[in-house]
């Protein structure tokens, strides 16, 4: 027992030794006799220690190198959800697409019915007029045709035969109607809520077009809607100064000297107002929709106009709700805001001597792609391999190197484009134009095959750039395409703006191409300028509205020639098709650009010569 005990504390006290220190000498170290003297202790011990920190440092490593593994697979996780979010949004989006087409497929197969019918009626009505002089029996018998016809919703105001028998709609009065909701109806309804002038405005969609299309409004645009109370909105939640409008030669990138640039980020030359807002579209008529006070104004939205007619005080609008119910409004004028190919010119105004004249000035017509893009932030741990985080720059910096802050018009004779970003920064919306030569298929060149060959050269930037071997480009699954499309673009204006009790405004009117960013503000003057008008011509039966409405035209085109002369001046030096002739001017340009004054005044590009000033 004895022996057993001291045998178990001889072993407690080896374990409590601790660990042996390393007091052998490495194995290449080969040199005689081995002292264990304190300073070799020292050194074993110092050994041991950093042992011990090697081995915590490449726990360390592990553990960080295990850190960056799960950064990556919860990034790829993160964006094959995204991808996977994006997927279902498309099918969604597509499915509400092809129930849109299949809804404005049906609507207009019944307005084409409705019109057969009416035509059959009318054509019915003048052979019984005809029969009836000559076969007074047979007349009797037709009579009872058109009667039934009337019964089935037929029915002449006027002269005039309009689709909906007033006995069985649902007709309600009103003193202004607008067709259309667009940034010009809401505007003009804004407006005369204002004014105190009541109306109902009908808008075929149900919501807000989500597509966002104008993307920049000029100081009077901003100035305007300043009018009806919308500013601090406009730079908070719709976009912002647009910049510099950097005129660059094609195929050297986005970032070289321009040639020449307009500077409209400041208020110089100009109505207290930056240049330009660079917004996103269904932001800025949200925000003008909201300005529409009800208790003047009543937004109809899912309401189509379908039949118009008017007698010598008032004008009738048939219109189908969503549901497919007919019904009919009495105004005592109609505004047509209802866009490029809306129903009131191309139905009403066209058969009677109203269309869209090409400018003489400006022949300019043209298909261009218009793309918008949303951006991604590339990130070091979503993309760990983008050399330019090794080089220091931030996912912010990578932004502002490939998506400038400024618009770049791309003056390149073989393609010219423009570009830049619209909405707020965080939005990070990108917008790329580019022409269709004759003979490319608009819809082809709007895929992603053809958009990314004419796009991603100026999304990849030679090394050299960064004192690397290799180019770098900005990663493609950053970014998401929302929409590329083929647009017709073209400058035209219609003869006359009214006809009776029915007047045009906006797009309806006339349109720009887009070089100018004119074609919602020149919609917002057609409808400030109308307002003050309409309210005066609904004041009193006895107001001379032809006249009124005529002088509103003659005003508005003074200020349409500024507007195209400006689109006309950016065109030109876009669209310059020969490269002998766009060397001479860009060298020109860069002689006359040495004398500061002379630099300066071409710097302050449409304000030059100051703001409008009207004739009458
Ligand atoms: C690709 C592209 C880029 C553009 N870029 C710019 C730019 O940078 N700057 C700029 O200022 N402009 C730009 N524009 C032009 C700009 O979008 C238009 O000038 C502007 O939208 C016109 O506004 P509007 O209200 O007159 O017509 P629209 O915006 O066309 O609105 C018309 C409204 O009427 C409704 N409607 C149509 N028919 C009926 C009916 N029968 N019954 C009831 N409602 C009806 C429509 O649903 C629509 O809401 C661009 C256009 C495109 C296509």
């Amino acid at each position: 027992n004895e022996g057993l005990r001291e045998a178990l504390a001889n072993q407690k006290r080896r374990q409590k030794r601790g660990k042996p220190l390393p007091l052998e000498q490495p194995e290449e170290y080969h040199g005689g006799a081995v002292f264990w003297s304190p300073r070799k202790v020292q050194e074993a011990r110092e050994r041991l220690e950093q042992k011990e920190r090697e081995g915590e440092q490449l726990q360390q490593q592990r553990s960080e190198a295990a850190k960056v593994r799960r950064a990556q697979q919860q990034c790829k996780a993160r964006l094959i959800q995204e991808r996977r979010v994006a997927r279902a949004e498309a099918r969604v989006a597509k499915a509400k697409e092809k129930a849109n087409q299949a809804a404005k497929r049906a609507q207009k197969k019944r307005s084409q019915k409705a019109e057969k019918l009416l035509q059959n009626r009318i054509k019915l009505a003048k052979k019984d007029a005809k029969q009836g002089s000559k076969h007074p029996r047979k007349a009797i018998k037709k009579k009872k045709q058109v009667a039934e016809a009337v019964g089935n919703g037929i029915v002449v105001v006027s002269g005039y035969p309009v689709l909906m028998s007033s006995t069985n709609v649902e007709t309600d009065t009103t003193d202004v109607i607008i067709c259309g909701c667009g940034p010009t109806g809401a505007l003009l309804s804004a407006n005369l809520s204002r004014l105190k002038v009541n109306h109902v405005i009908l808008e075929r969609e149900a919501e807000i077009t989500t597509d966002p299309r104008g993307i920049a409004v000029d100081e009077d645009g901003i100035r305007i809607m300043q009018g009806v109370g919308l500013y601090e909105e406009l730079f908070r939640d719709v976009g912002k100064s647009m910049g510099v409008f950097r005129f660059i030669e094609g195929g050297r990138g986005l970032n070289v000297a321009p040639f020449l640039q307009f500077d409209y980020s400041t208020i110089e030359g100009g109505t207290g107002h930056v240049g330009f807002l660079c917004h996103k579209q269904p932001a800025m008529e949200r925000h003008l929709r909201a300005k529409i006070d009800q208790t003047y104004g009543q937004l109809r939205s899912s309401s189509s106009v379908v039949a118009i007619s008017e007698d010598k005080g008032n004008v009738y609008v048939d219109y189908e709700e969503g549901s497919g119910k007919l019904r009919r409004i009495r105004g005592k004028y109609l505004v047509g805001a209802d866009g490029k190919t809306g129903f009131i010119r191309k139905k009403y105004l066209e058969p009677r001597g109203i269309i869209m004249e090409k400018s003489a000035k400006f022949r300019y017509e043209a298909v261009w792609v218009a793309l918008n893009w949303h951006i991604t932030l590339p990130t070091p741990e979503s993309h760990p391999d983008f050399p330019l985080w090794r080089l220091g720059y931030t996912p912010e910096e990578v932004y502002d190197l490939y998506f400038p802050r400024d618009f770049n018009f791309i003056c390149d004779p073989t393609r010219p484009s423009v570009c830049g970003r619209f909405g707020r920064t965080v939005d990070r919306l990108w917008r790329f134009e580019f022409v269709v030569k004759p003979g490319e298929d608009g819809q082809k060149m709007a895929t992603p095959e053809e958009t990314q060959k004419i796009i991603f050269p100026y999304l990849t930037h030679p090394g050299r750039r960064y004192v690397l071997t290799e180019n770098v480009a900005f990663p493609a699954d950053c970014i998401k395409c929302i929409r590329s499309r083929p647009f017709s673009f073209s400058a035209r204006s219609c003869n006359n703006w009214s006809l009776g009790r029915v007047i045009l405004c906006g797009d309806a009117a006339h349109v720009f191409p887009p070089f100018g960013g004119q074609g919602i503000t020149s919609g917002f003057r057609d409808a400030i300028s109308l307002s003050w008008r309409l309210k005066i011509a609904v004041r009193s039966d006895s107001a001379d509205y032809q006249a009124l409405f005529a002088g509103w035209a003659a005003e508005r085109k003074q200020q349409l020639e500024r507007s195209l002369a400006s689109t006309i001046e950016n065109g030109n030096f876009c669209n310059e098709p020969s490269r002998i002739k766009a060397f001479i001017r860009n060298w020109y340009l860069w002689v006359y650009q040495l004398i500061p004054s002379w630099k300066h005044s071409l710097e302050l590009g449409g304000r030059r010569e100051g703001m409008t000033r009207y004739d009458y």
